[in-house]
């Protein structure tokens, strides 16, 4: 059956507002489009395929996983499901896992755990996740209402009580929304949907403290920040500020869908039989890819590797801005780059992205006006370069439409 970019509009709900292209094949940071068109991809399907498209050793452990058992009740377990979460409490801070499917999924488990867990302690007023404006959590109804951006819950109400919100980076703001309700303080190391914002690490500092002060508990959402990307495994382990529970999904898989949820031996035990589940979750095809990613993403040569990657892609955006003054701001951490656009591109980042594609690379938008970068960690330099060659060849142009439209 043949279908098109046209199909989309005729058989898909319109949530989605995806390009011209239908990509057809991927092999590490290069993809293909329908009509053989090549493309770099300087964002891993959103932080996602961690170490390129199609990743050999990956394969492998999906196929040889694929001929063994693909799906269980969890009525029982499964080996990789096991060695996996074995991996992750070696590998952090964390004594208990909770598989699932995705990051919303995983957030989801998370502020149920946490109530979950004041309730068992016979805190039962302690119910208020305070999260942060403009953070972003996952599209659950519950997730979306946590996350800062009031335009995704539009419409949707009535939405789930026992939320606040106060302002990122900045703690007279939560000291001023805390109240003896407080169940968990709710973070991403890293607003990413939010505009690639860094936190401080005295503020991460200082929610661990308000967190401990008022016997509420401290979440962080890495779904986007871990797995590599910021050239650690976890964000908190740079920062040195241990959160009790911690979320997984998008690079976790490297491209297959799976998530996870962490925590301490003190909350993890709280979910027991019967207060939470999920049909798919902890599947062996998902957890086999995910282990086997684990095991190539938690080496300190690829992880070493993150930062000098990050530093040609900020250096190029620097140079770039030297001449032509059009971001104001270039931020992230490791392979997760944000470049906030200045006049006169100011709410352009869309069609910035769109005409990038046009000239062969892909980019993202964070926020309105903020051009995220979140390429594989394993990009070679050459086609990471290319890339960016793309990239700015696409800005002049723009640049230059821009001068030819003012003279006009
Ligand atoms: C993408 C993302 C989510 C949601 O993950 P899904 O897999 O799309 O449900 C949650 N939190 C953060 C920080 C994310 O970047």
């Amino acid at each position: 059956m043949k279908v098109t970019r046209e199909t989309f509009n005729d058989v898909m709900m319109p949530c989605y507002a995806p390009g011209n292209m239908i990509p057809v094949k991927g092999k590490g940071s290069e993809v293909w489009d329908q009509e053989g068109k090549a493309y770099i991809d300087l964002t891993g399907g959103i932080a996602v395929n961690v170490l390129g498209h199609s990743h050999d050793e990956l394969v492998k452990a999906l196929l040889d996983q694929a001929q063994n058992l693909w799906h269980l009740s969890n009525v029982m377990t499964n080996e990789p499901a096991l060695r996996l979460a074995k991996k992750l409490t070696e590998l952090t801070f964390a004594e208990r896992v909770f598989l699932c499917n995705s990051g919303a999924e995983a957030n989801e488990a998370a502020f149920k755990l946490a109530r979950r867990y004041q309730h068992d302690k016979g805190n039962t007023h302690k119910k208020t996740l305070l999260a942060f404006n403009r953070s972003f959590h996952g599209r659950t109804l519950f997730t979306v209402s946590v996350g800062g951006q009031p335009a995704y819950t539009e419409g949707f109400d009535p939405i789930p009580g026992g939320i606040v919100h106060a302002e990122f980076n900045n703690l007279d703001s939560v000291m001023e929304k805390i109240d003896d309700t407080l169940c968990a303080i709710v973070v991403e190391p890293i607003q990413g949907e939010g505009g690639v914002k860094p936190a401080d690490k005295a503020f991460l500092e200082g929610l661990r403290e308000l967190a401990d002060k008022n016997d509420a508990l401290l979440i962080f959402d890495e779904v986007q920040t871990g797995v590599g990307r910021t050239g650690h495994l976890y964000a908190y382990q740079a920062y040195g500020v241990t959160p009790d529970i911690l979320t997984t999904a998008k690079a976790l898989g490297g491209g297959f869908p799976i998530g996870a949820m962490l925590a301490t031996d003190q909350v993890g035990k709280s979910l027991i039989p019967g207060t939470h589940g999920s049909t798919y979750g902890g599947n062996p095809l998902g957890c086999a890819v995910a282990e086997k990613l684990l095991e190539l993403v938690a080496n300190a040569d690829l992880l070493a590797g993150v930062g000098d990657k990050a530093a040609i892609i900020k250096e190029a955006l620097s140079k770039f801005n030297d001449q032509h003054s059009i971001f104001s701001n270039i931020r992230g951490e490791g392979l997760l780059i944000g470049a906030e656009l200045a006049e006169p591109f100011i709410g352009k980042a869309s069609d910035i992205i769109r005409q990038a594609r046009e000239n062969g690379v892909f980019v993202l938008v964070a926020g309105s006006n903020v051009i995220r970068f979140a390429p594989a960690l394993n990009i070679e330099q050459e086609v990471l370069q290319e890339g960016m060659a793309r990239f700015f060849r696409t800005l002049t142009d723009l640049l230059n439409s821009n001068k030819n439209t003012l003279t006009d």
